[in-house]
C-alpha cells in the first residue's frame, strides 16, 4: 500500500485540483487530505480521522455515504451494460425508468428530461435550449439571460458567467456579453437597513423591471435562479419574492430556469424547491441529489410549453444538434433509480423537515445572542451562520481577516466536524446528509459554538 507521504508527493506533483490555491498547494502549504472511506454522515481519511461531514460533500451526498443499495445497483449495471449512448432514440431500462421517476416527482407542467453529467453542463444545455426556442419562434434577438449576483450556476463559460460571484469571473474574461446580473434577494445584507421584507421585495422587483426596461424585453430570453441562494451564502428569499418575480417575467415573456441542483429531491423538505415556493418553472436544472453523487448525472427538465417548441424546431430543422457522449449514462441512471427509491423508502424528506428544523433551532438558540453572529438562517436541511464585526451596525468583517475560514478550520481541528466557509462573506454553511440524527445535529451545533467562541470570543 502507498504511504501517505508518497500520495501527498504525487498529489502535489501531478494533480490539478479544482477550486484550490494552486501555488500554495504545490508548495505543500495546504493539506493533502486523502479520503479513504465513508459511512452515513461520516468520512474517514487515511490518517484514521473520522469526520462528521455536515456539508454532505458539496451538498450532494443526500442519502448519506456507503449505501449498499446504490453501490449494488451500480455494480449490477456495470456488469450487465456499462455503457451505451442515448443518441437517436437509444436508451436503457435504467435511463428510461429514471426519466419516468423524475417526471413523476416533478411539478405538473414538466414534460421531458434531458440527461447530462453535472450541474454546469445541465445549465449550458438550458441556455442552448432557450436560444433554440427563441430562434424557432422567430425572435433571434431575444437571447440575454438574467442571473442574480451571488447566484451559482456552474463554472463553464456560460454557466461561470451566470454565476454571480466575482471569483468565478476575475481573470477569465467573464461574464460573457449575453449575461446580465440583477440583485440578490439577500435581506440581511440589503443596503437599506430600514426596509421591511416587503419593501425589500418591492426594491428587487423594481430593479429587475428597470433592468428589463433598459435592455429591452425583446432582447431577454430567460431568468435563472436557485430557489434558495446556495453557494452565494445559503440565503432563503424574503416572503413573496418568487411570486413577485414570476409576475414580472410572465409580463415580459421571459422564461424562468429554476436551478434546483442543490434543492432538487428533498433538500428543502419538499421534493423540489419549486414546490416549496410555488414556482412554476419553464426549465428545472437537477444534478447532485439526483444520484446523491454516487455517480455523475444531471438533468434539464423541460416544461410542456418549451417541449412543444423544441419539437417544432426539429420538424423544421432535423435532429437537435446537442448531445453528450455520456448523456443518460447507464451507471449514473442506475444510481439515480436506486437513490430516488431510497429517499422514498426511508422517508428521508420527512427527516429533512424534522432534523433540519431542529438543527436550525438549536443553532439559533446557541448562537443568536453572540455579538458576532448576525443571523442564523436556512430552510430544510440547510443552515447558515453569518458572522459580523458589529451586529447592531451590521458591519461585516474585512474579508482579509478570513474569519469564516478560521471558524470552519477550528470546527474541523477541534471537533472533527466539516462545515463550509462560503466563498463570499464570513458565512458558515451547513448542508448535512438527509439521514442526520438529532444527536448528530447537536454535535454540529456544539462544534460551531466552540469554534465561534475560540475565534471570536
Ligand atoms: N447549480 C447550482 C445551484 C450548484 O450549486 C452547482 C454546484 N455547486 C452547480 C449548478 C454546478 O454543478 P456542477 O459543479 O456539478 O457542475
Amino acid at each position: 500500500m502507498l504511504t501517505n507521504d508518497q500520495l501527498a508527493l504525487w498529489d502535489r506533483e501531478n494533480f490539478f485540483h479544482p477550486s484550490t490555491h494552486l501555488a500554495q498547494h504545490a508548495r505543500g502549504e495546504t493539506p493533502s487530505r486523502v479520503i479513504r472511506t465513508a459511512s452515513g454522515v461520516h468520512i474517514e481519511d487515511r490518517d484514521g480521522n473520522r469526520l462528521l461531514d455536515a456539508f454532505a460533500g458539496l451538498y450532494c451526498v443526500n442519502v448519506g455515504y456507503g449505501r449498499p443499495e446504490i453501490a449494488e445497483a451500480i455494480a449490477a449495471q456495470a456488469r450487465e451494460l456499462a455503457y451505451y449512448h442515448a443518441y437517436v432514440g437509444h436508451g436503457t431500462e435504467a435511463s428510461i425508468t429514471l426519466a419516468k421517476m423524475i417526471l413523476d416527482r416533478a411539478p405538473a407542467n414538466m414534460s421531458k428530461v434531458y440527461f447530462g453529467l453535472g450541474g454546469s453542463d445541465a445549465n449550458e444545455t438550458n441556455i442552448k435550449l432557450v436560444w433554440y426556442y427563441n430562434n424557432i419562434l422567430g425572435r433571434p434577438e431575444k437571447k440575454k439571460i438574467i442571473s442574480r449576483w451571488r447566484g451559482y450556476h456552474g463554472s463553464g463559460l456560460m454557466t461561470g458567467s451566470l454565476t454571480g460571484l466575482e471569483l468565478f469571473h476575475r481573470k477569465f474574461d467573464l461574464p460573457l456579453a449575453q449575461v446580465i446580473h440583477t440583485d440578490a434577494p439577500y435581506f440581511y445584507r440589503r443596503a437599506d437597513h430600514a426596509q421591511t421584507e416587503a419593501e425589500f421585495v418591492a426594491h428587487c422587483v423594481a430593479s429587475l423591471e428597470a433592468l428589463i426596461e433598459r435592455e429591452g424585453a425583446h432582447t431577454i430570453a430567460a431568468f435563472i435562479g436557485e430557489p434558495v441562494l446556495g453557494t452565494g451564502g445559503i440565503v432563503p428569499p424574503p416572503a413573496g419574492y418568487w411570486d413577485a418575480i414570476q409576475k414580472v417575467l410572465r409580463k415580459h415573456d421571459i422564461l424562468l430556469i429554476v436551478d434546483e441542483v442543490v434543492t432538487g429531491f428533498g433538500r428543502l423538505g419538499t421534493m423540489f424547491g419549486s414546490d416549496h415556493y410555488g414556482i412554476e418553472a419553464d426549465i428545472i436544472t437537477i444534478a447532485k441529489g439526483l444520484t446523491s453523487a454516487y455517480a455523475p448525472l444531471s438533468g434539464s427538465i423541460v416544461s410542456d410549453r418549451v417541449w412543444k417548441v423544441l419539437e417544432q424546431g426539429t420538424d423544421e430543422n432535423g435532429p437537435i444538434g446537442h448531445g453528450w457522449t455520456y448523456s443518460a449514462h447507464p451507471i449514473g441512471a442506475a444510481a439515480g433509480v436506486a437513490n430516488l427509491k431510497l429517499i422514498d423508502d426511508l422517508g428521508l424528506i420527512d427527516n429533512v423537515r424534522e432534523v433540519g428544523a431542529h438543527l436550525r433551532a438549536r443553532m439559533a438558540e446557541a448562537l443568536a445572542d453572540h455579538p458576532h453572529v448576525g443571523e442564523v438562517r436556512g430552510e430544510g436541511m440547510l443552515c447558515a451562520v453569518e458572522l459580523v464585526e458589529d451586529r447592531d451596525g451590521r458591519v461585516f468583517f474585512d474579508p482579509a481577516r478570513k474569519v469564516g475560514p478560521q471558524v470552519s478550520a477550528a470546527m474541523l481541528a477541534d471537533s472533527k466536524v466539516i462545515a463550509r466557509a462560503m466563498p463570499q462573506g464570513d458565512i458558515i454553511g451547513f448542508a448535512p446528509p438527509f439521514c442526520l440524527t438529532k444527536a448528530e445535529a447537536d454535535q454540529v451545533v456544539a462544534a460551531a459554538v466552540a469554534a465561534v467562541r475560540k475565534v471570536l470570543g
